[in-house]
């Protein structure tokens, strides 16, 4: 059987970041990806192919709490969600380390305050190649570095937009993008700028995503293996049930087994829990670090809305995604409780309709979808959704998986879109019209939307309430691991990626110190090779 120092399983936002932080060590290092590489094709920046035949969604089914089966808007892949994801990094606000109270209830602290994990979260910036403008957002946390690449610039209607909400007495920002662009000097960015970004694959590899800045980098080492198309199954533990002995994997058709001093888990927040709920065993029953229960509960996703306005004139912008707001993060006049940010999505394209359905909205029929389309201005509306206990993640013999899960913050989602609506007349928009649209995918079923799903096997000191602790290693084993989304104790309003990049990267070091290797040593490591 083969051994190695540390596996890793999962190689999106949390698994990717780790692989590349753990490379330079000379530790041998087992990457197990469940999916395979993300082909290079056309269909990559096909609309039609990708919104609304979903080419790049897993096959799997789920079932929702009333057993009714849906396709989670899952991807598996070298990368993972980060494949198609639209590179918005942002940090979690200083205030989203501690206490919030929320109209719904509470959103609970982390175990680390904001400062810790600070640190990371430039290392996260500069690793991910982030642009952005310091200074703009009042809500934004203290950092320790400037971006590390100037904010990607407004189109002339965002600019317009950008004016109009200034000109309001609002404070638009540029929103911090994870896309390789050089604007100075085009005939060497990798980015073209392109309208198939927010949501697609890139098909030139110019998205600051964990397969090209993660995994790739990280196999420039000799000591880094990647498996692909090895779904991690189940973990063996010793008699004690203290130690992840083995990891079982199902490859082509044949079970493997691999053995590792540490065992890092990063599938995601629903195939995490999951994983450790099938790892049952007799010190175990309720599941692999599982005595408190806690294990799949507390599933949070972020109340999102994808909406679409009206631009007066038309909106010929391509790249859209360059704008954020975040004067209703923690409430607004007459609403004291956190409303939530706001951004912009992937720029609307009438082929995308076919998946969606505006036309069941009263502007059917004098506006045609492909008018729609030119004159739409996309908004993306997140508020924080709260962990609860009862929405949670369970998985039955057969290892089938249902997502039990109540909307929480119901009243915050709506003041949002209210807010915005009755904003629409002073940015030169269609008054009275911000219209749904389903952004990412065809599937009118809002849980199947799990592009930003978290808080499945918490971090904690309080071993009761937790999974983990603040090294995120589970409370009950010595060598078991957790590093992506699922760690966290609550979602904030922002897009959860650089926070799950960022907390890799500190439990990274943790991990090196105990491998007894410095993280100086690691950086400084040379690269020896193609594993
Ligand atoms: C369309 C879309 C747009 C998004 N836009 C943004 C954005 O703009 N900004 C932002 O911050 N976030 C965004 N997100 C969310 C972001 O991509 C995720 O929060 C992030 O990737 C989560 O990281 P993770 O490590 O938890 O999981 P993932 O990145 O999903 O990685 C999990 C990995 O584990 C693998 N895996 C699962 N089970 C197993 C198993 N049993 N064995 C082996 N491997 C397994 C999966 O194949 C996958 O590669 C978006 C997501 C989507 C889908
Ligand atoms: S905008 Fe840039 S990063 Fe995004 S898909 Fe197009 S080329 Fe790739």
């Amino acid at each position: 059987m083969d051994s190695y120092d540390v596996i890793i399983i999962g190689t999106g936002a949390g698994g990717g970041t780790l692989a590349r932080h753990l490379a330079p060590s000379g530790k041998r290092i087992l990457l197990l990806e469940r999916g395979d590489w993300l082909p290079r094709e056309p269909h990559n920046w096909a609309a039609s192919d990708v919104f609304v035949d979903n080419r790049y969604v897993s096959e799997d089914t789920w079932y929702d709490k009333d057993g009714k089966a849906f396709q989670p808007q899952i991807h598996y892949f070298v990368g993972g969600a980060t494949k198609l994801y639209g590179a918005a990094l942002y940090r979690l606000r200083k205030e989203d380390f501690g206490v919030l109270r929320h109209h719904d209830g509470i959103s609970p602290a982390w175990p680390i305050e904001y400062e810790e994990l600070e640190p990371y979260y430039t290392q996260a910036e500069h690793l991910y190649e982030v642009h952005g403008a310091r200074g703009e957002d009042p809500t934004e946390p203290p950092a320790s570095a400037p971006y590390p690449f100037p904010a990607v610039s407004h189109e002339p209607r965002i600019q317009q937009l950008s004016d109009d909400l200034a000109a309001a007495g609002y404070h638009p920002f540029h929103a911090p993008c994870g896309i390789r662009l050089n604007e100075t000097e085009m005939h060497f960015s990798t980015c073209i700028r392109c309208q198939t970004c927010d949501g697609f694959p890139c098909l030139v590899h110019a998205k600051s995503d964990a397969d090209v800045l993660g995994v790739r980098p990280a196999l420039e080492h000799s000591n880094v293996t990647l498996l692909t198309n090895a779904k991690a199954t189940k973990l063996e533990t010793d008699s004690s049930g203290s130690r992840i002995t083995e990891v079982v994997v199902e490859r082509n058709g044949e079970t493997e087994r691999f053995t590792a001093d540490l065992v890092v888990v990063a599938c995601g927040a629903a195939n995490t829990a999951k994983l450790l709920l099938l790892s049952a065993n007799d010190k175990h029953p309720d599941g692999l670090a599982n005595a408190s229960d806690q294990v799949g509960r507390n599933y949070m996703f972020h109340d999102s809305t994808a909406v679409l306005a009206l631009s007066r004139e038309e909106n010929p912008t391509v790249f859209q995604k360059t704008l954020g707001l975040n004067d209703f993060y923690f409430g607004t006049d007459g609403f004291e409780y956190p409303l939530g940010n706001i951004q912009m999505v992937g720029k609307s394209q009438a082929e995308m309709f076919r998946g969606e359905k505006p036309l069941e909205t009263k502007l059917a029929p004098e506006w045609t979808l492909d008018r729609v389309a030119r004159h739409a201005i996309d908004f993306w509306l997140s508020t924080e959704d709260l962990p609860k206990p009862e929405n949670r993640v369970t998985v039955d013999g057969e290892g089938n998986v249902t997502l039990t899960y109540s909307e929480t913050n119901a009243t915050a989602k709506q003041r949002l879109y209210d807010q915005l609506k009755s904003m629409l007349p002073k940015l030169d928009m269609n008054p009275g019209h911000l219209i749904h649209r389903f952004a990412y995918m065809k599937n009118d079923i809002p849980v199947a939307g799990v592009a930003h799903q978290a808080g499945t096997c918490r971090f904690g000191t309080d071993r009761a309430l937790s999974v983990l602790d603040r090294d995120c290693k589970a409370h009950e084993l010595d060598n078991l691991y957790v590093v992506d989304t699922s760690v966290f104790p609550s979602i904030g309003a922002v897009n959860p990626a650089l926070t799950a990049m960022a907390n890799s990267l500190r439990v990274g070091d943790h991990l090196l110190e105990r491998m007894g290797s410095s993280t100086q040593a690691a950086a400084a490591a040379p690269a020896a090779g193609t594993g």
